[in-house]
C-alpha cells in the first residue's frame, strides 16, 4: 500500500497557507518488520513537517515586517539572503532576504534582515536543551551519537558541536550570575530557615589536567541540604570561578530560601576546601567532617600497631594518648586536644627506637597538630550533635563528589580536561543531576513547554 504523508498549515482565518505532500511511503504488510513505520521512515516524516512548519512560520513573520511600522510604507528588498536554523528534528535551510530601513527612520542602519530578529539564534532552545541535559550526563561524542541515531539531526551532531553548545550554555548561566542586582538574586519569599536546618557539605574532588598530563587539578563540589527542600547541588573549578559567593546565593535561591539564610558548612578540613566555604557565604557556622577527623586518627593508631612490635610500653601510651586526643576532639574541645597532639608530636620526635616507620609516624603526628591547629574554629561538641540527631559528617557529601565529578570526568577512562571545560560541564551537571536545567532554560525561553525531565536511575547515586 502507498502512505501519503500530507502537511496543510492554515491561518487564523482558515484560510490555506501551504499544502503539499511531505513524502509518500510504499510499504507491504507480509513481514513482521515491514509493520509500522521503520526508523528512517520517521525521521524522515518528522524532518519534513518541521521543514514546513518552520519555514511557514518564518515565512508569515517576514509578511509581517515588509511594511514600515510607523509609517507603513512598503520597505524594499536590497535582495534575497539564506540562513540556516538547527532544529531537533532536522536543520531548516531558510530565505532571509535583506531590506532597505524605511526613509521615515533617519539615523538607523541603511539595510537589515528581519528575519535575524526572529532567529535571534540559530539553534532552536529545544535542540540546544537535549545537547546540554545528556553531554551532562554521558561524553559528548556518546551524546552526539545518541541524538544521530534517534532524531533527523544526519551530519549536524558532532562531539565538539555538543561541547560548545554546553559551554554557551554554561557561560551564559555564569553571565546571569554576574548581571544579577545585589540582594535580588534567588530573594526567596520565605523567612530564614533556622542555622542548623540548612547544612551544605563541601568537598573536593581531582580530575586529570588536558594541558599538564601528568597533573591533576582540584574541583569542588556542594551539597545544600535544607529542611522540607530539595537537595541542590553545585561544583566549580575555582581559578574559574569570579563569583563563588553569587553562585552560592542562586543555589538558596533555587530551594526558595532567603539571601540572608543562615548556614552550617560542613569541610573536610583540607585548606582549598575550608578557604571556599569562608567566601561562599559570610554568616556561616564551619563545621569540620568529624568522618575525617576519626578518618585521621584510625591511620595514627596504626603506627601505634607497627610500633608495638618495637617498644611495645611506648606503642600502648601512644594509642591511649591518641584515644585521650580523640575524646577532647568529640566533645568539641580543640584547644586541648591541640594542647596534646603538639606534645605528643615532641615526644614521638624525641622517641629512640627500631621501628621503621618512625620517620612516617613523627611526620603523621605532627600533621594532626596542624590540622587541629587550622580547623580550631570549626571544631564542634560532635558529641551533642550526636545526641541530638544532628549531621556531623560530610559522607553525603563524598557521595555526591563521586556522582558529579567520577562519573562524568572518569580517571581512569582517561578523559582529560582544561580548568575552563571542567567548569562549564559542572554547571550544567549539577543542573542536570539535581533537576533544575530545564528551569533555567524556560526562564531564558519562557514559551518552552515546562517538563520534568527526571534524572535517569542510571546517573543517580547509589
Ligand atoms: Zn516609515
Amino acid at each position: 500500500m502507498r502512505i501519503q504523508i500530507q502537511l496543510r498549515i492554515v491561518g487564523d482565518d482558515s484560510s490555506v497557507i501551504s499544502e503539499g505532500e511531505i513524502l509518500h511511503l510504499d510499504k507491504g504488510d507480509d513481514r513482521l518488520e515491514v509493520v509500522g513505520l521503520a526508523f528512517d521512515e520517521a525521521k524522515a516524516i518528522l524532518a519534513g513537517i518541521q521543514g514546513g512548519v518552520v519555514t511557514a512560520q518564518a515565512a508569515s513573520f517576514l509578511a509581517r515586517q515588509r511594511s514600515c511600522d510607523l509609517c507603513g510604507s512598503l520597505l524594499l528588498s536590497k535582495g534575497p539572503g539564506q540562513t540556516q536554523f538547527r532544529t531537533a528534528l532536522g536543520t531548516i535551510a531558510l530565505s532571509s532576504p535583506r531590506f532597505h530601513c524605511c526613509a521615515c527612520r533617519s539615523g538607523e542602519a541603511r539595510t537589515f534582515s528581519p528575519l535575524n530578529l526572529l532567529l535571534t539564534e540559530r539553534i532552536a532552545p529545544e535542540l540546544l536543551y537535549l545537547e546540554t541535559r545528556w553531554a551532562s550526563l554521558v561524553s559528548y561524542g556518546m551524546t552526539a551519537a545518541l541524538l544521530k541515531d534517534v532524531l533527523p539531526i544526519g551530519g549536524t551532531a558532532d562531539a565538539s558541536t555538543v561541547r560548545r553548545h554546553l559551554h554557551k550554555v554554561a557561560g551564559r548561566h555564569d553571565a546571569d550570575l554576574s548581571d544579577e542586582q545585589p540582594g535580588g538574586l534567588g530573594a526567596g519569599e520565605d523567612q530564614p530557615l533556622p542555622q542548623g536546618s540548612v547544612i551544605v557539605g563541601i568537598d573536593g574532588g581531582y580530575v586529570r589536567n588536558w594541558h599538564d598530563k601528568k597533573r591533576n587539578f582540584e574541583v569542588m563540589v556542594g551539597k545544600s541540604m535544607a529542611a522540607d527542600r530539595d537537595d541542590c547541588c553545585f561544583g566549580l573549578v575555582r581559578s574559574q570561578d569570579e563569583q563563588p559567593k553569587r553562585r552560592f546565593r542562586n543555589v538558596l535561591g533555587s530551594q526558595g530560601l532567603p539571601v540572608t539564610q543562615p548556614v552550617t558548612m560542613l569541610t573536610d578540613g583540607g585548606d582549598s576546601v575550608r578557604a571556599l566555604a569562608g567566601e561562599l557565604s559570610l554568616g556561616a557556622v564551619t563545621m569540620l567532617d568529624w568522618f575525617h577527623i576519626a578518618m585521621k586518627l584510625t591511620g595514627l593508631k596504626q603506627y601505634a600497631k607497627g610500633l608495638a612490635h618495637h617498644n611495645p610500653v611506648e606503642a600502648l601510651a601512644l594509642q591511649h594518648r591518641l584515644e585521650r586526643i580523640q575524646w577532647r576532639l568529640w566533645h568539641g574541645d580543640g584547644d586541648e586536644a591541640l594542647i596534646r597532639a603538639q606534645a605528643l608530636a615532641a615526644d614521638v620526635a624525641a622517641l629512640i627506637t627500631a621501628y621503621p616507620g618512625l620517620k612516617r609516624l613523627i611526620k603523621a603526628v605532627a600533621g594532626l597538630a596542624t590540622y587541629i591547629a587550622n580547623n580550631a574554629a570549626a571544631i564542634v561538641n560532635y558529641s551533642e550533635r550526636w545526641r541530638n540527631g544532628e549531621r556531623i559528617s560530610t559522607a553525603f557529601v563524598e557521595s555526591t563528589v563521586n556522582l558529579v565529578v567520577s562519573r562524568r570526568f572518569a580517571k581512569k577512562q582517561q578523559m582529560q580536561w582544561s580548568k575552563v571545560g571542567a567548569h562549564r560541564l559542572l554547571q550544567t551537571r549539577t543542573k542536570t543531576l539535581d533537576g533544575t536545567l530545564r528551569d533555567l532554560f524556560t526562564r531564558w525561553y519562557p514559551g518552552m513547554a515546562v517538563n520534568d525531565n527526571q534524572v535517569p536511575d542510571f546517573a543517580r547515586a547509589a
